[in-house]
């Protein structure tokens, strides 16, 4: 008879520890590093939507509430949906979730098989990886090209031969989209979007759509968010997922949405009412409010966040790092094998040892890209994600300047293979 204290992990979560979000981040506060990891912001969101969170809690609308959600969140999430991107919704097309992250949870299992495969666009947003995971099917990654633009800036585009390559395949059910992209800032264009749906339609393939960025665009060359569902013949075979999360500021509100037609609405809502029942019912009707009316703070957010990027990305060049293209999300990747660090085996210094080194050493805190690819690419030092960083610029003025102090004060000599990390800190 086996041991009462012996515990083992299912098989569906073994080998799963802490994310890197999470891992970064308590690395981060241990350190007192700036940290530009995980993608939370410093800053509020609209004080009027705080305000009606509050009087909801005081004012005790603190049970449960409907199933598919509150009716009046649900009517301004289908109402923004169709007077900012022209998608053609009705609050019945509208599911509130726990976070996107419920949302993408609930659309795999309630869309995928076991034993299937969903394709994802590589390097892929870990929360993708693992929920593909616990429903029994595999990911199918297609990864992201990474070439020179006309100016010379190295930026991600969509490998369409591979993408079209890995769709037609048996075994895949959905494909899982991302657009602006986590972590590349890579923003599909229309022409991708459309070989996309040319390589979907008519099949059973489903496309799950994650837009949890979708007003966060800061493309130069005027490229501009295209929702996956608004494609022609798209809307019956897509399911849209966003959140209030990266639209207000409110990360720690998990409150998000999935919406889709009635027959796919129908198989997400059936998995998501046994994952958490409902959403979170007072947070609903001031996000209600800030989707009808905090479009001049989404203005002033966005114009704000433009401004940052452009302080980070100094920053980091005055570093010695390669900045790679970037036109959406609050992330910019930079490429640190310019700065010429080894690591204590004498090879180059990987993103994964920089990114555990540098709050210590320097103190600020970044991602590393191997988080967002396969283990087996992860553990390739000739693999270009090897040496790739992600940054955030959703931080504060302080925050930001801080960490551009730190970099500025010499990254490559405090990593420079003294194999002491906090050895050099300047605090
Ligand atoms: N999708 C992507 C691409 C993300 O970066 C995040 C993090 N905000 C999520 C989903 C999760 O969103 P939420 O906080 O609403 O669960
Ligand atoms: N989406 C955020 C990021 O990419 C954080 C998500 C998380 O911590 N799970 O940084």
């Amino acid at each position: 008879m086996a041991d009462m204290t012996d515990h083992h992990p299912a098989h569906r979560v073994a080998g799963i520890g802490p994310t890197i979000f999470a891992t970064v981040t308590a690395e981060a506060v241990r350190t007192q590093a700036a940290n530009l990891g995980q993608g939370f912001p410093d800053d509020d969101g609209p004080a009027e939507m705080l305000r009606i969170a509050a009087d909801q809690i005081t004012g005790g609308n603190n049970q449960y509430g409907p199933g598919p959600g509150e009716p009046a969140l649900r009517e301004a999430v289908a109402r923004d949906r169709r007077d900012r991107w022209g998608q053609q919704v009705t609050a019945d097309n509208v599911l509130i979730t726990v976070g996107a992250t419920e949302a993408i949870a609930a659309s795999v299992l309630g869309l995928v098989d076991e034993g299937r495969q969903v394709v994802t666009l590589e390097p892929t947003y870990d929360a993708y990886t693992a929920c593909i995971g616990l429903a029994g099917a595999s990911v199918r990654p297609v990864r992201l090209q990474l070439e020179p633009d006309s100016t010379g800036v190295r930026r991600w585009s969509l490998d369409r031969e591979a993408f079209a390559t890995s769709v037609a395949e048996d075994a895949t059910a959905a494909v899982l989209l991302n657009t602006p992209h986590n972590p590349t800032g890579t923003v599909l264009s229309r022409a991708d979007l459309e070989f996309i749906a040319d390589c979907v339609r008519g099949t059973g393939t489903v496309v799950i759509s994650d837009e949890v960025y979708e007003r966060l665009v800061f493309s130069e060359s005027g490229g501009e968010h295209v929702p996956f569902a608004t494609l022609p013949g798209m809307a019956d075979q897509t399911v849209t997922i966003s959140s209030a999360s990266k639209n207000f500021n409110v990360t720690g509100w998990k409150t998000g949405w999935a919406i889709a037609a009635p027959d796919l609405l129908g198989p997400v809502t059936a998995a998501k009412q046994f994952l958490t029942y409902v959403g979170v019912t007072p947070l609903q009707p001031a996000v209600a409010w800030a989707l009808d009316n905090a479009d001049d703070w989404s203005d002033t957010w966005r114009e704000t966040l433009r401004q940052r990027k452009h302080t980070l990305v100094g920053a980091l060049e005055d570093a010695g790092m390669e900045v790679l293209g970037s036109d959406g999300t609050y992330y910019v990747i930079t490429d640190i094998a310019p700065l010429g660090l080894t690591g204590v085996d004498g090879q180059p210094l990987s993103g994964e040892e920089f990114c555990r080194r540098l709050p210590g050493a320097v103190g600020v805190a970044g991602i590393p890209v191997t988080a967002f690819v396969t283990a087996d690419a992860a553990a390739d030092p000739t693999d270009p994600v090897h040496t790739l960083v992600r940054w955030t610029f959703c931080k504060n003025d302080t925050t930001l300047a801080t960490a551009a102090g730190r970099l500025k004060d010499g990254v490559r000599e405090r990593l420079s293979g003294r194999g002491c990390p906090g050895a050099n800190r300047v605090h």
